[in-house]
C-alpha cells in the first residue's frame, strides 16, 4: 500500500488502542512526539523501497534507496517481518533513551509503544496486499488475506484509494465520535 494509507492506517491504530486502555496521564509533548513516532513506525517498513515517500523526500534519496534496497534484501523482505519489528523496536528504544534528556517531560515508553502500533499496523495492512508479508522470515514464505492471492488487494489502486482509505477516515470519524465526551475528559486531564 502507498504511504499516505499506512500513515492513515497507523494513525487509526493508535486511536484505537488509545481508547482502549484507560486514561494515562500524558504531557502535551508526550503527545506531539508519539504521533510524530507513529507517523514514521507506519511508513518504515518500506525503506526497503527505494520509490517510498521516505526516499523520495531526500535530495539524493534515489540513489541511497537502492543501495538500502539491495541491502535490506529488496522489498517486502526484513523490514516487513517479525523479526523485523524486533529489530526496529530495540534501534528506537536505544534512541529514545539516547534523546531523553533532551526531551525530559516526553514518556519514550509510550512514543516507543506509538512507533510500534505504527509500524504493526504496517505489517497488517500489507497484509491485505497481492505481495503478501514475509511474517515469519527466514521461511521464505509471504502471507496474504485473504490466502487466495487473486483476491486480494493491488497497491496504489482503485480499492486502495476507494474502498479502504475512505473506510480508514469513516472508522476515525466513528472512533472520535463515540468517544467524543470522553476524549475532551481526557484532553483537559493531559493539560492539567
Ligand atoms: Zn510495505
Amino acid at each position: 500500500m502507498i504511504g499516505r494509507t499506512h500513515a492513515l492506517a497507523a494513525f487509526t491504530a493508535l486511536g484505537a488502542v488509545y481508547f482502549a486502555r484507560s486514561p494515562q496521564t500524558m504531557s502535551l509533548a508526550t503527545i506531539l512526539v508519539g504521533l510524530l513516532a507513529n507517523q514514521i513506525g507506519g511508513i518504515a517498513p518500506d525503506i526497503d523501497q527505494p520509490t517510498a515517500p521516505f526516499w523520495r523526500n531526500l535530495p539524493i534519496g534515489g540513489p541511497i534507496g537502492r543501495v538500502v534496497d539491495r541491502m535490506l534484501g529488496g522489498h517486502r523482505f526484513i523490514t516487513h517481518s517479525l523479526i523485523g519489528l524486533v529489530l526496529f523496536g530495540v534501534l528506537v528504544h536505544l534512541l529514545l533513551v539516547f534523546l531523553q534528556p533532551i526531551m525530559p517531560i516526553v514518556d519514550i515508553s509510550l512514543v516507543w509503544a506509538a512507533f510500534v502500533i505504527g509500524m504493526l499496523s504496517h505489517l497488517v495492512m500489507d497484509t491485505f496486499t497481492k505481495e503478501g508479508v514475509p511474517w515469519l522470515l527466514p521461511l521464505p514464505i509471504k502471507f496474504g488475506i485473504p490466502p487466495l492471492r487473486s483476491l486480494r488487494i493491488t497497491s496504489g489502486k482503485n480499492i486502495e484509494n476507494f474502498i479502504i482509505v475512505p473506510g480508514l477516515i469513516a472508522a476515525n470519524v466513528i472512533l472520535y465520535a463515540t468517544h467524543y465526551s470522553e476524549l475532551l475528559l481526557r484532553i483537559h486531564q493531559h493539560i492539567t
